[in-house]
């Protein structure tokens, strides 16, 4: 057994919430969409029944639907929260636009401590390189397991599609350049695990995917 991916899918904007964990039984949650009673209690009866340690909870980016699970997630295992330092405007921001999407039971949380390009997270056995990866909003940073060829992806790349760009600190140059320069490098069987829809690979969206269509 080396990395597996639970997926989770949560909240209204239908986001992929993961954990990952190896033979150790420690784990990493990313990206908690949990907001319901049902989706809280789904994510820890997982994690119960497969008797994982949580070691490490981490946002790819601060838009809600990726951090609406936070503040449960830090509060139910005691577990430090970690971010890319420029995305700290947007979960701050999250409390100031929570209930114009109907979440008024919005919990604000806080990063314990900072991930950049380059940096290596650990989960149990398994080493995961952090790649800054911005365009989608200003400060994403995704997860590669080059052992098992796993990106955790966020909201860069999609089946098919790339990441909304209109959002506050979006930029559509910035996240083309980011698709070419950091995944496209990657092999072509490298599985890239979305933020939202099913898990794609490198080499069918080099092949097929019309944003990113340009002649390099
Ligand atoms: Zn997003
Ligand atoms: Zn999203």
């Amino acid at each position: 057994m080396m990395l597996q991916v639970k997926k989770f899918v949560f909240n209204p904007f239908m986001e992929n919430t993961y954990v990952l964990f190896d033979e150790t039984n420690d784990c990493i949650i990313i990206d908690p969409g949990c907001v319901e009673k049902d989706e809280e209690i789904q994510l820890t009866e997982f994690i119960q029944s497969k008797s994982l340690a949580v070691k490490q909870l981490i946002n790819t980016h601060c838009h809600i639907d990726h951090v609406l699970g936070n503040a449960f997630v830090k509060r139910k295992f005691n577990v430090a929260l970690s971010i890319h330092p420029i995305e700290e405007p947007m979960l701050k921001a999250v409390k100031t636009y929570a209930s114009n999407y109907g979440f008024f039971q919005y919990q604000d949380s806080t990063p314990d401590s900072f991930l950049n390009e380059g940096d290596r997270v650990v989960l149990g056995n398994q080493k995961l390189e952090i790649l800054f990866v911005p365009g989608h909003s200003p400060g994403h940073i995704v997860l590669y397991h080059e052992l098992t060829k796993i990106l955790m992806g966020g909201d860069v790349l999609f089946e098919n599609s790339i990441g909304r760009t209109d959002l506050p600190g979006g930029d559509f140059d910035t996240l083309i350049n980011s698709i070419h320069q950091k995944l496209f490098t990657l092999p072509d069987d490298v599985t890239v695990y979305c933020g939202h829809g099913s898990e794609t690979s490198i080499g069918y969206e080099k092949r097929n995917n019309p944003f990113c269509a340009i002649v390099k």
